[in-house]
């Protein structure tokens, strides 16, 4: 059972950490909570912890033993810290239904056409997803471009189609890495409005990180920043 208003995403006391000879890095979050359909952008310097923290986010990347990390979606709650205790059995699973990730550049693939790259998620879930591609296509800006392999698409292009892929599968949940780093300023502009557009019309919790205020701003909803102490090789999230 799940209360309605209870989050979609809830962390206390999680902390990521890479061991290595020079001291390594921990990522600290004492506390994050973001609710269905809202809008977090993090913000922080190259080195920060931000592709940690939706590595985190999207079960890709373990958190220390200890803490809480639940995850609200699909009707039920999952213990999403106990999941990778028991080791990781039911993650994959979860991250395909509930996730939408959005790399800094595309990461499509290349022998298949915009439309197939972008149908690949809900086609392995068995979910015939042809009318929420048609409704992002045209949010997108990229009905015309559909038949196309992506090497026959600007960067911008291209990074719409990521957009359009990363939410075919109407995810609870939307991470996007630097999704403009590779963008000229007017792309960029017009990637972050449809990826805020998109994930709206979706319905999807959209967090988005970056070291450019700029676009945090375009972006709009709550702040959040991953802020380094480099004399503990460390870094904290917090709000603001
Ligand atoms: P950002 O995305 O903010 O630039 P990252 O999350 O990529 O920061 O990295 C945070 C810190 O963790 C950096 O100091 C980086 O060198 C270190 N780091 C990232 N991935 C690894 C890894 N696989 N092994 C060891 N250290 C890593
Ligand atoms: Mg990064």
């Amino acid at each position: 059972m799940t209360d309605g208003s209870a989050p979609l995403v809830s962390l206390e006391t999680i902390e990521r950490r890479y061991r290595s000879g020079d001291g390594g890095f921990a990522l600290r979050v004492p506390r994050l909570s973001i609710g269905a359909g809202e809008r977090v952008v993090v913000l922080g310097p190259s080195g920060s912890g931000k592709s940690t923290l939706l590595d985190l986010l999207a079960f890709l990347a373990a958190p220390e033993p200890g803490g809480r990390f639940v995850l609200r979606a699909g009707g039920a709650a999952h213990d999403i810290a106990a999941a990778w205790r028991r080791g990781r059995g039911v993650l994959p699973r979860l991250r395909a239904r509930h996730i939408g990730y959005v790399l800094q550049t595309g990461g499509l693939l290349p022998y298949l056409t915009v439309r197939e790259n972008a149908l690949l998620a809900p086609r392995l879930l068995g979910m015939d997803a042809s009318a929420t591609l048609a409704a992002l296509a045209n949010t997108l800006g990229i009905a015309p471009l559909l038949a196309r392999f992506p090497a026959q698409l600007s960067v911008g292009q291209r990074q719409r189609v990521a957009v359009a892929r990363a939410l075919a599968h109407r995810p609870a949940l939307v991470l996007a890495d630097e999704p403009t780093a590779a963008l000229d300023a007017a792309t960029a502009a017009a990637v972050a409005d449809t990826l805020a557009d998109a994930s709206e019309a979706v319905g999807a919790a959209l967090v988005v990180v970056t070291h450019d205020a700029g676009l945090a701003a375009r972006i709009g909803g709550r702040v959040l920043s991953c802020r380094p102490d480099p004399r503990a090789a460390c870094a904290t999230l917090e709000e603001g």
